[in-house]
């Protein structure tokens, strides 16, 4: 193996450790705990797992969470209602619908119902068109792209005139990853379903962003020596020597490209860990920011 991995965990780690020490020094100075409401919708077994990973975060760190799981059937009006009641709630800072919401409610309409202030997904249309605009500044930055540009900035990659190739353009990871990397100053690709010869455009890049939700998509031939690869993708890979009968892979071939790019983050254990770690900052910031 030639490219140097990128630790997550251990990066996610000294992220989540700075932010308890923050927390504890609010709590010496008489200030409140920050509080994360958490919102689930239905039954989603993943979504219910992903809901619990971050009250864990929250207790381990020192925070308060709220759980409101609704049914699946709840109305748009019921969903909106309840973003309004955590909206006027002076100990929750931080509120996370968990998404996707079930096909009969508008997501873009309960986003949009969270202040602002407390929008610690950062998916608010307010917050994400901050984001892409030069010279404004979003209060919070959704937290797996967040995740993404400080596993580059911990391993030291020079963003500022890369050549930066995103693989994906959703609302969640893509998208606000390409417009991270254009605030670093990188030159940037976005590659789409539609993108013509993706292996030659990613041949170009000195940093790749995958997140197609492809099993093992990159290939090593595709890379340039040297590059830096962050694997956002998490696939379940039939695997008969797991217990399971499966393990998690990227949306990058890690055994190929591990060889020819020079630092590459794994599957599990790279973006994964990043993503609550950078939830926990954002909801303390947002503490800080209604402290003001
Ligand atoms: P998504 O909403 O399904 O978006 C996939 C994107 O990939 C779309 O923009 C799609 O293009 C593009 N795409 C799909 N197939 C392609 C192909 N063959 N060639 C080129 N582009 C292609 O996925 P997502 O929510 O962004 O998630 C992506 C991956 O990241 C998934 O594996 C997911 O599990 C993982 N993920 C991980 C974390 C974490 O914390 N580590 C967080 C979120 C997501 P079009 O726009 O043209 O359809």
């Amino acid at each position: 193996m030639s490219a140097q991995l990128i630790d997550g965990k251990a990066i996610a780690q000294k992220v989540k450790d700075d932010v308890a020490a923050a927390v504890a020094a609010r709590v010496a100075a008489g200030k409140s705990k920050p509080g994360l409401a958490t919102v689930l919708v239905g039954e989603r077994v993943d979504s219910a797992t992903y809901v619990r990973m971050k009250q864990k975060a929250c207790a381990d760190l020192g925070m308060e969470s709220f759980h409101h799981p609704l049914p699946s059937d709840s109305t748009q009006e019921e969903v909106e209602n309840l973003v309004r009641e955590l909206n006027a709630d002076p100990t929750v800072n931080g509120i996370l619908v968990q998404l996707p919401l079930p096909d009969h409610l508008d997501e873009e309409k309960v986003l949009q119902a969270i202040d602002i202030t407390k929008d610690v997904d950062g998916f608010h249309p307010i917050n994400i068109g901050r984001l892409a605009q030069k010279g404004r500044e979003p209060l919070f930055v959704p937290c797996t792209p967040f995740g993404c540009i400080h596993l580059l900035k911990e391993s030291g990659v020079k963003i500022e005139g890369a050549n930066a190739v995103v693989l994906g353009r959703s609302n969640i990871v893509g998208m606000p990853a390409a417009l991270l990397l254009v605030r670093e100053n990188a030159t940037v690709t976005v590659v789409h379903s539609r993108t013509q010869n993706i292996p030659e455009v990613v041949r170009r890049a000195d940093i790749v962003i995958a997140a197609i939700g492809k099993m093992e998509f990159v290939r090593g031939d595709w890379v340039k020596p040297g590059a830096a690869i962050i694997d956002v993708g998490i696939n379940s890979k039939p695997d008969a020597t797991r217990k399971r009968g499966y393990r998690l892979v990227g949306d990058v071939n890690f055994d190929e490209v591990k060889e020819v790019a020079g630092y590459i983050t794994p599957v599990p254990g790279g973006v994964g860990p990043m993503t609550i770690a950078m939830l926990m900052k954002n909801t303390l910031r947002a503490a800080e920011i209604q402290d003001q």
